[in-house]
């Protein structure tokens, strides 16, 4: 596994399809004059973006295998650049950004978005040490991601989602909040807003990857449908620190999801449970509250008895996985 550092590598990515691609030059410079709007909820923050190129994320229709696939080589632009990462990804530019740098990073095959195998894990977090400016996240199959059946992660340029800064602050993980620690970091759980969240933070690699894959066995284990169990991922190094943001799932989109009188365009995915909401409709922007922010966190994440399911299974997991 690399350890390269690809920061110049990827500035330099941007500097090229910035000057090259009419579709990024233009939507980058429409995103640096996007609208932003703060609310608080109690002791977090949430930062809305009006930002109406994000609508045809928002409103994807999942099952629509008819077009060809835009993360294939054959469904992407010619403009489209790539640079191979660790023979198996290609890390890209968005075009369609929520952060000033927004990077996808495909599968170079066309596999489903799943996180099964435990060398997703590892590539996830080397993809983090790779890319140390950013937070590299990961959207389920059902909960966010626009291109469920080719496995993709994305990465946003650090500082935009508040409740990265939130959860890094030891002071929101009280002792009791610990499922487990040893002198290397922990694994806590705790609700933030309607968001039940689990949180990995430990300056061991590996051991980070075992607690993942421990957590991602408790889910499986209390899941009824046998698939991947539904989640938001989000993960960032911090000198030798690694974060691991884990949001299960209870609901892919709110109840209140459209356009309309009393709905709101938004399909909630890693960047939103982070704290960061991009609004393609004007109105929503306008008029979008922090409690009916609340009320969707409290609607699509899981429930308390969903997770003490989770911390039962998790307890009884082997500490010490191959992988
Ligand atoms: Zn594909």
């Amino acid at each position: 596994m690399t350890a390269e550092d690809y920061s110049g590598r990827v500035d330099e990515l941007f500097e090229r399809q910035l000057r090259d691609w009419d579709t990024v030059r233009d939507n980058y410079a429409a995103l640096d004059g996007a609208c932003l709007r703060t609310l608080e909820l109690d002791d977090a923050l949430i930062v809305l973006q009006h930002n109406p190129e994000r609508r045809r994320s928002a409103a994807a229709r999942l099952d629509d295998t008819s077009q060809p696939c835009f993360l294939c080589r054959d469904g992407q632009p010619a403009e489209q650049e790539a640079i191979v990462w660790a023979d198996r990804y290609k890390i890209q530019v968005n075009p369609y950004p929520i952060f000033p740098r927004h990077l996808t990073i495909a599968s170079l095959d066309h596999v489903a978005q799943s996180l099964a195998s435990p060398t997703r894990i590892a590539d996830m977090l080397a993809l983090a040490r790779a890319l140390p400016q950013y937070v590299v996240f990961y959207n389920g199959a059902d909960c966010g991601a626009s291109a469920p059946h080719h496995f993709h992660f994305q990465a946003g340029i650090k500082g935009l989602m508040p409740l990265c800064d939130e959860v890094s602050d030891p002071v929101m993980w009280p002792y009791e909040t610990h499922l487990e620690g040893n002198r290397t970091g922990f694994v806590g759980c705790t609700r933030c807003q309607g968001r039940l969240l689990f949180y990995i933070h430990t300056n061991n690699e590996p051991q980070a990857a075992i607690y993942f894959a421990r957590l991602y066995i408790a889910m499986l284990g209390v899941n009824e449908h046998g698939r991947e169990p539904s989640l938001n991922l989000l993960c960032w190094v911090d000198g030798d620190d690694y974060h691991l943001l884990l949001v299960p799932r209870a609901k892919h989109r709110p109840a209140c999801f459209g356009t309309g009188r009393g709905k709101l365009l938004v399909s909630p995915a890693s960047v939103e449970m982070g704290g960061l909401w991009a609004l393609p409709v004007q109105d929503d922007y306008d008029t979008l509250t922090a409690q009916q922010v609340s009320d969707i966190y409290n609607e699509v994440c899981i429930d308390n008895a969903t997770a003490v399911a989770i911390i039962d299974h998790f307890l009884t997991t082997e500490k010490t996985l191959p992988l």
